[in-house]
Order: structure tokens, then sequence, then C-alpha cells
């Protein structure tokens, strides 16, 4: 199969035979011609799958030369910002030599230059939803022009909650419109998003089977880095969690934090690449037989790992990274289940918490686990600003409202 065969016209071949493009992938093979027939998608494709190629070249073939600023005619979505530019590097590289405007618009960088690029003529936008819609509440863009809506990584985007945003955005769409909704799982949650957003969709798979999906629930602690180890091991103890994955930043992070809950009495092993092969794959194998209850990883150690219904994973530490914080989370809620990503942060990680939030561009707020609350009298608080206290004093009244923590006497 070629791609002119697929409705592709001979100069859009050509950009994709000078980028050694030359057959389509299945994905490619299925979605161009049903996106160019101008019908709604529904796909089933994870990342690496050529996805993103399968999507914007019939829709940036389809583009008019001129177009007015401020209007975009194709609204991409993406769950995260690296995803966004991504998207937005892809769409370059395939539009290289057209006049065709591609403005990128996420969280966590300055907003004063999205505003200024989409003040010019832009073609496609590529966002994430908390940007986005500030930008549309600050006029500086608008979405009555947009023909293509597309959710790329669509069941990341419900798992990071961001399912109220996506029906505002919605509303602020034209109701004629096409929308591809692509998504590496299908839970029942996100099927019935995608029944909810789309419109007669041709239906489309190339996810192997087994990989269903993601229910995410993220709680962040606040507390000393001292309280931590003991904090652990109480929420494994008390919650009697059987299996659980822990990660770590360092090597000897890792080592320490097990010896540790080994004196705590919990069988926990440690997962990092100065370990040799036979023991790391000895620890997954005891770890996922239940003999090992915690497995306490670094994020590089812990790619390989794929444990179906791993209910419960801990960021001890945050990721320096933040991109990794979704990787990390994204170990638990497999098969459908519901998984609880819980993260132990303290005062001098919240640097790194503001980097996650604008990665995934939605606040994540914390809360206390009673028994375990920050001190402010610890050398690590001082200097803790009254902003933060306020905040703080926020998260345990809502903690107390959504988990029935009462106040220390
Ligand atoms: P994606 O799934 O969109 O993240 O794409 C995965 C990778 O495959 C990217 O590096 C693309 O540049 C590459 N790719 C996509 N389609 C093709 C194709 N038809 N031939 C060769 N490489 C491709």
């Amino acid at each position: 199969m070629s791609f002119a065969s697929l409705g592709l016209q001979p100069d859009w071949v050509a950009r994709l035979t000078a980028l050694h493009y030359t057959e389509p992938t299945p994905i490619q093979s299925a979605a161009i011609p049903a996106i160019l027939s101008g019908r709604d998608v529904l796909a089933g494709a994870q990342t690496g799958t050529g996805k993103t190629a399968a999507f914007t070249l019939p829709l940036l073939q389809q583009l008019p030369d001129s177009v007015d600023a401020k209007a975009p005619l194709v609204l991409i979505l993406t769950p995260t910002r690296e995803l966004a530019q991504q998207v937005t590097d892809s769409v370059q590289r395939y539009a290289q030599g057209t006049d065709i405007q591609c403005v990128s618009v996420y969280g966590g960088v300055s907003i004063r230059q999205q505003v200024e690029a989409l003040a010019q003529p832009v073609h496609v936008v590529v966002a994430t939803p908390g940007r986005l819609l500030d930008l549309l509440q600050q006029g500086a863009l608008q979405l009555h022009a947009v023909r293509t809506w597309v959710l790329d990584e669509a069941d990341r985007l419900l798992d990071l909650g961001f399912k109220d945003e996506l029906y505002r955005l919605r509303r602020q769409l034209p109701d004629t419109r096409q929308t591809l909704f692509f998504s590496a799982t299908f839970p029942q949650a996100v099927k019935d998003v995608a029944f909810s957003l789309l419109n007669d969709p041709l239906q489309m798979d190339v996810t192997p089977a087994n990989t269903t999906a993601a229910q995410i629930q993220q709680i962040l602690y606040s507390m000393d880095k001292r309280q931590k180890r003991p904090a652990l091991a109480y929420l494994i103890g008390s919650g009697q969690w059987s299996q659980v994955l822990v990660f770590v930043r360092t090597k000897q992070g890792a080592d320490a934090l097990v010896a540790e809950l080994k004196l705590d009495g919990l069988r926990a092993e440690a997962l990092h690449g100065d370990k040799s092969q036979g023991t790391r794959q000895r620890a997954l194998t005891e770890f996922k037989a239940g003999q090992v209850r915690v497995l306490v990883a670094t994020d590089v150690a812990a790619r390989g790992i794929d444990v179906v219904d791993l209910p419960y994973v801990v960021n001890y530490e945050l990721p320096f990274q933040a991109e990794d914080y979704v990787h990390r989370i994204g170990r638990t809620g497999r098969a459908g289940k519901e998984g609880k990503a819980i993260s132990l942060v303290s005062r001098d990680e919240e640097g790194l918490l503001a980097d996650i939030e604008a990665l995934i561009d939605q606040p994540l707020p914390m809360i206390w686990l009673e028994g375990f609350e920050p001190s402010f009298d610890e050398p690590e608080n001082h200097g803790r600003q009254l902003r933060k206290q306020r905040q703080k004093n926020k998260a345990k009244a809502k903690a107390q409202a959504s988990y029935g923590i009462r106040k220390k006497k």
C-alpha cells in the first residue's frame, strides 16, 4: 500500500518520501482515508504506531493557504506539554515548505509568547486543556472556525482529570465539526466520553488486546522528609497493601530504603541499574508472584516493569524529570482496574511538584496524612510563607472532607 493510494496528494507524498516514510503504518492505512472522508474517528493506537502522522497528514492536506489570526481550523488536545511539543514538531516537519502555521500552547511557560503567536494567522493549535482555557478566557483565540478537533492520548487526558475541561471546550466548538479520538486504552469511562463527543465514528484499533486501562487516583501527602519512611511503612501496614511499587531518585536511595523497610519487617527488594540483570529479574519475578511486597525502583530501572493490576504506586521522592511522574503513575490502574498513585512530598520538593503540575497542566493539591503532618518548626520548614500555610490549611480541610481524616488533637 502507498500513501498515494490512501488519498494523499503528490506534494504530500513527496514530503513524506523526503522523510523516508515510504510505507504507511497500519493506523495510517486505516485512519488517513477515513479522516479525508470527513468522518469522525475512534482509534485505538499507542505512541509508536505512527498515529501522529495518521491524523495530521490528512488534516494538513485539506488546509487552505490563508487563515485568520486567533481562529485555528484544527485543534489538537494533548495531556502533557511534552506531547504537545512532540506533535507540534511533527506537524512542522510534515508541513515544511508550506505556509501552514502551527502553534503549541501549554502551561509552565510564559503565556505572553503564546498570545503573540496566536495573534498571527494560525492553522493548527496543539494545546493542553488548562492553558487553552486560560487563553480562551483572555480572548487570545477563539474556536468558532475549528473544523477538526483531535483528542490525542484521550485516556491519559481523562486519567489526569480533564473530563470537565473537555466538556467546557466542546461548548465553544462549532456543532458541525469533525472529531478524532485517539486512545491507547478503552476502559468504560473512556468509552463513555468518546461516544458522547463523537458522531457516528468509524472505529479502528491497532492496539494489542492486552493493553487496556487506567483509572488512577492521585493522592499527595505533604510531610517532613524524615517522616517519609515511617509514613510509608504505616501506609503499607495499615492499608494491608500486598504489592506496592515505590519510586526513588537514586540507586543509593533505593538500597537505603530497602534496608530500612526490612527493619520494619517488610519484604522489600531494590531494582536499579547497579544490580545484575539476573538479580533484577529475580526481584521482579518475586514481586510479580507476590513474594516481595515492596519493590523500590529508580526511574530507569522501572521502564521495563509490567505488572498487570498493580494497585499502588508510591512516589517516595518526586522525580527530577516531570515526565517521569506520568510514566510512574501509569504503572498503576492497568487493565481497567482502579489504581492509586501516592506521592510523599517534602518542602524541598515543591519546585518539582510545580514542574509536574505545569507538565500535566493540572493542580495537584496536597493533603495531610494523620499522624504525619508537617511540623512547622522543623528546620527544613523554616521560612515557609503564609501563602503556603494557607494552601495547606485549605488542603487539610479538603482532606478532612474527602478522606475522613480528623484534626490531630
Ligand atoms: P508516533 O506513533 O506518531 O509517535 O510515531 C512514531 C515514530 O514513527 C515517529 O518517529 C515517526 O516519525 C515515525 N513514523 C510514523 N509514520 C511512519 C512511516 N510511515 N514510516 C516511517 N516512520 C514513521
